[in-house]
């Protein structure tokens, strides 16, 4: 058998295993010198303040609980997306509203999300599949107009530029994700950026099972002895070694950036001209994607597409199953979701990381050429 072209993997450089033996060696794993580094180079890299947590999971899940939104309250949410977007809401009490998604970018489509609202309807979670923020102005018009909140699910989007801006520069509440196949990682991890003062602090208290001030005397060397606790809080706070991860990942970014973007145009370029493999339409001058799903017209077995591709050593994914059709998450009321579940049936994820070489996308590019012409 070829070597194995994974889907998707962590790429580390040796400046990432220096940094971590370097933090071992200081005998303070906890939340301390680096993480409050990595906050500060990531609020320069976003031009506002940055909070870093363990997961993009508890990001989203500590984003909304910060907002004040919990039991009996609903958020909107594309029913197309991993289901930690959904995980993180229903984890704060509240009930995400699974949303139908445009078929262009598929991003919420708020002529569905409308049809959706409740008076006990608080936020909007916009989700940036594949690092397409996709109709984002009028998603914040429309939460301006039904006074929601905005909690951005950029776990896919760490660098794209939107109408001039970075994801994370500008916004309410908004999410990203350091898990190790994202654009990058710090093992596992997730930060909020946000302009509201109020709601970073909480999150800061939040991460830390809800102790006062406690980020405050951990970065500056101290512990909190005597304290109060308000609400709920979390063991949710990023240590100095995914911090030290992390650190030396966002030092690297601009390349592995621009590497990602190089390959998908180069995918894009590949299957152009195809009759039946569709691509999503982006500008990979703006997108830094996270994953490359293509769409396959009248696809019928996509388990032995994928695996006729593995024999040739490829892995393939699926992004995403419909969060709607899980036991957890089913609508009482039932209600379609036309959009979502036409993508769906076409949909399939090329293999994409920074390690993938040009060879390995003409190469992924032309087995399944081969193997969609062949049906
Ligand atoms: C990765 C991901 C998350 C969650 O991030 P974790 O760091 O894995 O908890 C949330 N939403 C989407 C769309 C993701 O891809």
């Amino acid at each position: 058998m070829n070597k194995l072209i994974r889907l998707s993997k962590s790429c580390l450089s040796d400046s990432e295993k220096q940094a971590v033996l370097r933090t071992l060696d200081k005998e303070l794993l906890g939340m301390g010198e680096e993480t409050k580094l990595f906050e500060t180079m990531l609020a320069d890299f976003f031009g506002r303040e940055t909070v870093c947590v363990n997961t993009g999971t508890a990001a989203l899940q500590l984003a909304i609980q910060a907002c004040g939104i919990g039991k009996g309250d609903e958020v909107l949410v594309q029913s197309l997306t991993y289901v930690a977007s959904f995980q993180a809401i229903s984890a704060t009490g509240a009930k995400p509203v699974a949303c139908d998604i445009e078929p262009k970018y598929c991003s919420i489509d708020l002529d569905d999300a409308i049809k959706r609202l409740t008076p006990n309807t608080k936020a909007i979670m916009p989700v940036h599949y594949a690092g397409q923020p996709g109709n984002l102005e009028a998603i914040y018009q429309f939460a301006e107009k039904n006074k929601l909140r905005v909690i951005e699910d950029a776990a896919h989007a760490f660098g794209t530029v939107y109408k001039g801006q970075k994801i994370g520069a500008f916004g309410d509440v908004v999410c990203f994700s350091f898990d190790g196949i994202k654009n990058i990682t710090s093992g596992e991890g997730g930060c909020i950026v946000s302009s509201d003062e109020g709601v970073l602090n909480k999150i800061k208290d939040l991460r830390l099972l809800a102790v006062e001030k406690d980020t405050e005397k951990r970065y500056s060397g101290q512990r909190s002895w005597e304290f109060d606790v308000v609400e709920q809080g979390w063991r949710y706070h990023m240590s100095n070694i995914m911090a030290a991860i992390g650190i030396e990942q966002l030092k690297r970014f601009p390349e592995m950036a621009k590497k990602r973007q190089e390959l998908a145009k180069l995918y894009d370029k590949k299957f152009q001209n195809h009759s039946s493999i569709k691509t999503f339409q982006k500008n990979y001058d703006e997108v830094v994607p996270h994953i490359y799903p293509v769409l396959i017209s009248g696809m019928k077995d996509r388990e032995s597409l994928r695996k006729q591709l593995l024999e040739k050593g490829i892995q393939t994914g699926l992004h995403y199953q419909p969060n709607h059709w899980l036991t957890y998450y089913k609508d009482l009321k039932p209600s379609a979701f036309p959009n979502t579940e036409k993508i769906y049936s076409g949909l399939l994820t090329l293999p994409l990381h920074y390690d993938l070489t040009v060879e390995d996308v003409e190469y992924v590019a032309d087995e399944l050429e081969r193997a969609v012409n062949l049906r």
